[in-house]
């Protein structure tokens, strides 16, 4: 049987690295969407860029995601591009609207448009819940979301729903937590935190600013969610999941526990920022482990490998000249 063809939104950031891996190692022809920049960013993807099929589009040119639709007819298609960043959503709240939230209705659209029988993948997020109406939450939790990225994804979510009843589409949204990995963008707070760790460790940088500490986090491992991914877009029917550990943990703890794995008390480092602060925070996020995706059989890393992964990465990173095409 021949191959099975499929396109990655967003496959120079974090999680499509790590989806568009998974899928070569199941055979699949993979096509990744990347937008036309002035440098190149392809750290994250170098590795395995002569095994893909790397085109130009952009969430917010629907022409574009309709030429790439009708040239590579992909089986399945994974929209993992967003302006994901918390923080510079309240900077770029339109921005963020238009490629977060309508980018997704410009790719549905072009689906249905080129062929209905593809199989579609909106990458939601537990910031949708923000301000929780319950504890845990679940796929039917009502959402309250507390930034303009939050609203953008919300949007998202329910333009996908929407396209699955209005015409069918096998489209589905993973609602999932936070998903960490060396490959996370620097600014996010995991990121930060092992990096600062291992520069402190090796005496090149003397502390490390924050913002809320308390705030608490599901914490899970980046390649864990991408297979979780796949396996919802192979159910009989297409559903919404949310996608958890069921393990929440403060920034505080994370910040402990990474500096505890280079031998160090974080105290003496560690600085609040009010500049990292943020307008409004989500609450609590907690939740319980997705029924569904256990039968599935989904391995969640625990937090502190997730930790030890990260520290070992930016240890030997920032120890040794820099190199190229490295995988993690
Ligand atoms: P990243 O920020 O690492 O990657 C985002 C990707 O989107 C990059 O490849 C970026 O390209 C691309 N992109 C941004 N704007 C556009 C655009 N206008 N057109 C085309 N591509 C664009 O995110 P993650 O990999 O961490 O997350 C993947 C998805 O999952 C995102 O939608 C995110 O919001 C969502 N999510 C992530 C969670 C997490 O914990 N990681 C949790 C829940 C949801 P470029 O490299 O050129 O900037
Ligand atoms: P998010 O959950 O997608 O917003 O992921 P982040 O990693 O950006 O933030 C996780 C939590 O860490 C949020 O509650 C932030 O308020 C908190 N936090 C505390 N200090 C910082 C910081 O310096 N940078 C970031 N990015 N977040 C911080």
């Amino acid at each position: 049987m021949a191959s099975k063809r499929a396109l990655i939104t967003g496959i120079t950031g974090q999680d499509g690295s790590y989806m568009a891996e998974f899928l070569l190692e199941k055979g699949y022809q993979v096509i990744g969407m990347i937008r036309r920049s002035s440098t190149i960013n392809f750290e994250r993807i170098h590795h395995i860029q002569e095994r893909l099929t790397l085109v130009q589009g952009d969430l917010l040119d629907q022409a574009s995601l309709i030429d790439i639709l009708s040239v590579h007819r992909p089986h399945e298609v994974y929209n993992l591009a967003a302006q994901s960043f918390v923080q510079t959503s309240w900077n770029q709240p339109v921005f963020t609207g238009e490629v977060t939230g309508l980018g997704v209705t410009r790719l549905l659209d072009a689906i249905r448009l080129i062929d209905s029988d593809i199989r579609f993948y909106q990458a939601s997020s537990s910031e949708m819940f923000g301000k929780v109406r319950e504890v845990p939450q679940t796929e039917v939790t009502s959402f309250y979301p507390r930034s303009p990225y939050g609203v953008a994804k919300v949007y998202g979510h329910w333009i996908t729903v929407n396209y699955r009843e209005s015409y069918g589409l096998f489209a589905v949204s993973g609602i999932c937590f936070n998903h960490e990995s060396p490959r996370r963008g620097q600014e996010f707070v995991t990121r930060k935190i092992a990096r600062a760790a291992a520069m402190i460790k090796l005496g090149k940088e003397k502390e490390l600013r924050l913002g809320n500490l308390e705030s608490q986090r599901d914490w899970g491992f980046a390649p864990d969610y991408v297979r979780g991914m796949w396996l919802m877009l192979q159910q009989d029917k297409p559903d919404d999941f949310v996608m958890a550990t069921g393990r929440t943990h403060s920034v505080g703890r994370f910040v402990e526990l990474a500096f505890e794995m280079v031998g160090l008390d974080y105290r003496p480092y560690v600085v609040q920022d009010p500049q990292f602060m943020r307008p409004a925070d989500v609450d609590l996020l907690d939740d319980h482990v997705n029924q569904r995706l256990v039968v599935l059989a989904l391995l969640l890393t625990i937090l502190s490998a997730v930790t030890l992964v990260m520290w070992r990465y930016h240890r030997r990173d920032y120890a040794s000249p820099r190199r190229t095409g490295r995988r993690i």
